[in-house]
């Protein structure tokens, strides 16, 4: 799981792990005030909440259960341990294991059922290692498991000690999607250090990292933002030199490669290890290094990012080993099957990653070029050079632009979409005259800019966050543009002149779909003020929802039960109750990264014309499945939920691109992310199931709430 702007809970451990003192084991809970800020108004408000809601927010959105749910990895590992148990065993000495980051306890639990003789488990994240506790007694291990609430780091050994003597086997897993982003380098070193016997076993015993040289101006869009042309291809707004220089953020792109489509990606190179990581003991590991190696380019084209995956060898011979690679580069997946990418395991808590070259680079079929693969104690950067383009230096790229500060990935990419921004500025351009005085609502967007170049008379522009300010005069001083002003709120005075109104229905703070209803919200504020007959842009817009059946997207959700033969019973109930505190029933997801099928007719829930604006509805309504009979058996795990803007005769759809029919896969965009509502049991659906919905909107106040479930629960 990963969201730009809210990091997953195994992150969450990482930097903010000071919070691991607060004693939540305490039983008087107490209400808190806590700051939020309103996505509709722009606010900050304060709220009363659960003493732990930020706690129970970052369980409930953990990515903990999808890596629970991960067989392949809690397979591997097993089998890892029960060789790396019966060697020790088979050299006559007792197996004294140390497992680091216990989580739930799962390897401990497994460490015993393969006859370890002492385990010792340490988990920095306090709450987790109480739930731990809990899983330990309910499976009858307790005695078996000592359990340290403490970051490996501080363990201490001696008679007095966590532990009274050095481990001979270490398990661990503290893996991200970068491989080494939660600190496994300091976390490995420190324990050959202090924790382990000379003599031991480490599960998994290395890793490699391998990286990929890429062509995809699909890609691209996520990191750098295009010149903004019209339907006839006439430039509109030039994008500023800096910002197509800048070297970019240095923060990874971490998503679902297998998803991307074929088309949309060209390989100049073989996949390259460029890491190799000894867990093991035999061999130091290093903080900080870089790499530079030749490799024989395969393909002509223009090299813009790297692809970047990892895998494990779980054991010293390199029997056992996880790979994380997307289908084209996976050692298991059937490539003369139809949907090769379905034939390998699917996860969550470790995708693929992309790094996007400071400096693109024009390569030749057949060349030999330098991948220069750099890596500190946390992260990973690239650089490519071949004889006429040396860097001066391989430093970790720096957002130097902006834009990269300001704007999440999928923001920019969303900026960067065409099809949408030119149904936008078709109508800017119908709309918008000589005698324009135009107002937008939306200065992450550059539709009043875009208003200033066709030839309106002066546009305002409200906007507040000085990043985005940043990159809006960068615009204006880069096309000459002289008619704009970017304002904090307009005045009276400049709401009696506007004439025509727009915004991109997609601001930066927004993550939700309806969170865009910030339009609504301000124009209902303005109305009074405002002229009568003025032209506002988009016209409405429209809520749908459907049922879906996903591929693999439920697993990050649902109930663990049974694991491995352990009982998780006592987890799922832990997630369960901070997903009733923080109430985060329904989240964002990229759903085009996320497969799933129609189950069910889209259906349209409400719609609001912003020229007829209430300040509160409310809404409910029932839906059948279908209209129709269905046949098949037709499970449903989740509903997709989704926004349409109607710019005129156009619509812009957030949700799906093509109109999806029963049983077929869904097209979802690819630049925004949809609203879902994974259900915790799936559900075999009839032409007799039944859908409702209730929303309430309040456009004085900016909330909005929605939800959505079956008639009937079963
Ligand atoms: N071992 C469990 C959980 C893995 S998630 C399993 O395989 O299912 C990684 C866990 O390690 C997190 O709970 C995190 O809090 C913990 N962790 C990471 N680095 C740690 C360290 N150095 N010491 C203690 N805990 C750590
Ligand atoms: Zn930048």
């Amino acid at each position: 799981m990963r969201f730009d702007l809210i990091k997953g809970f195994r992150s969450y451990l990482l930097c903010k792990s000071f919070k691991s003192s607060r004693n939540y084991s305490s039983t008087i809970k107490m209400q808190v005030f806590t700051q939020k800020r309103n996505p509709i108004t722009g606010d900050t408000e304060w709220d009363v909440q659960h003493e732990d809601y930020d706690y129970h927010q970052e369980i409930a959105r953990s990515a903990f259960a999808d890596m629970l749910h991960d067989t392949e990895r809690n397979k591997k590992y097993y089998r890892a341990l029960q060789l790396a148990i019966q060697k020790v065993h088979n050299h006559g000495k007792k197996a004294n294991v140390l497992d680091i980051g216990t989580g739930t306890g799962l390897l401990s639990i497994m460490a015993a059922k393969c006859g370890a003789d002492t385990i010792t488990a340490c988990e920095a994240f306090k709450p987790m290692a109480e739930c731990c506790i809990k899983i330990l007694q309910m499976n009858g291990v307790a005695d078996k498991i000592t359990v340290i609430p403490k970051r490996s780091t501080e363990l201490t050994v001696g008679d007095d000690g966590d532990m009274k003597q050095k481990a001979n086997i270490l398990v661990t897993e503290v893996f991200d999607t970068e491989l080494i982003g939660e600190g496994a380098l300091s976390t490995f070193s420190h324990a050959h250090k202090y924790l382990l016997e000379e003599e031991c076993l480490v599960i998994p015993d290395s890793a490699v990292i391998y990286a990929q040289v890429i062509e995809s101006p699909l890609l691209q869009k996520w990191n750098k933002l295009n010149d903004l042309v019209d339907e006839d291809l006439q430039l509109i707004l030039r994008t500023p030199k800096k910002m197509k220089d800048c070297a970019g953020s240095a923060a990874v792109h971490d998503i679902q490669l297998s998803q991307v489509p074929r088309e949309a990606f060209k390989e100049l190179s073989d996949q390259i290890p460029i890491f190799y990581y000894d867990w093991s003991g035999h061999s130091s590991i290093d903080m900080k290094r870089t790499v530079q190696q030749l490799f024989t380019v395969t393909n002509t084209g223009k090299a813009q990012m790297i692809f970047m995956w990892w895998e494990l060898n779980m054991d010293p011979e390199g029997k056992i080993c996880l790979s994380c690679a997307p289908w084209w580069a996976h050692p298991d997946a059937n490539l003369s099957s139809e949907s090769p990418k379905d034939t390998i395991p699917w996860r969550d808590h470790w995708m693929q990653a992309v790094y996007y070259l400071p400096r693109e680079l024009i390569v030749e079929k057949h060349s030999e070029v330098s991948l220069i693969s750099c890596q500190d104690e946390y992260s990973l950067w690239f650089y490519l050079q071949d004889e006429k383009t040396k860097h001066k230096h391989y430093q970790r790229p720096v957002c130097e632009c902006g834009v990269h500060m300001a704007l999440s990935r999928t923001h920019v990419s969303y900026l960067n979409d065409g099809r949408r921004s030119k149904k936008l500025l078709q109508k800017v351009i119908e709309e918008v005259s000589k005698d324009s005085v135009v107002l937008d609502l939306n200065g992450s967007s550059f539709l009043g800019l875009a208003a200033a170049r066709v030839g309106a008379k002066s546009v305002y522009i409200i906007e507040n966050m000085s990043l985005n300010i940043g990159i809006l005069n960068d615009y204006i001083k880069e096309n000459g543009i002289e008619n704009v002003q970017i304002i904090s709120e307009p005045t009276d005075e400049i709401l009696e002149k506007v004439t025509n109104i727009v915004c991109d229905p997609n601001f930066s703070s927004a993550i939700l779909p309806w969170e865009n209803l910030k339009v609504a919200y301000l124009l209902y504020k303005y109305r009074n003020k405002l002229k009568d007959g003025i032209t506002v842009i988009p016209t409405s817009c429209e809520f749908w929802a459907m049922p879906v059946e996903f591929q693999d997207l439920h697993k990050i959700r649902i109930p663990l039960g049974i694991c491995e033969g352990i009982d998780m019973s006592i987890f799922d109930t832990l997630v369960e109750k901070s997903r009733m505190i923080s109430d985060s029933e329904i989240e964002a997801q990229p759903l085009w990264e996320y497969p799933c099928k129609c189950r069910g007719l889209p259906r349209k829930l409400f719609d609001i014309h912003l020229k007829d604006l209430k300040p509160t509805f409310a809404c409910d309504g029932k839906n059948p499945i279908v209209d129709s009979e269905i046949e098949g058996v037709n499970p449903v795990n989740g509903f997709a939920i989704w926004a349409v803007w109607v710019v005129g005769e156009n619509r812009i759809s957030s949700g799906p691109v093509d109109w999806p029919n029963f049983g077929d896969n869904v097209n979802w965009d690819l630049h925004t992310r949809q609203a879902v509502k994974i259900l915790k049991h799936s559900r075999t659906v009839t032409d007799s199931d039944v859908w409702y919905y209730q929303v309430a909107c309040d456009l004085e106040k900016g909330q909005f709430n929605l939800h959505i479930d079956w008639v009937n629960e079963e």
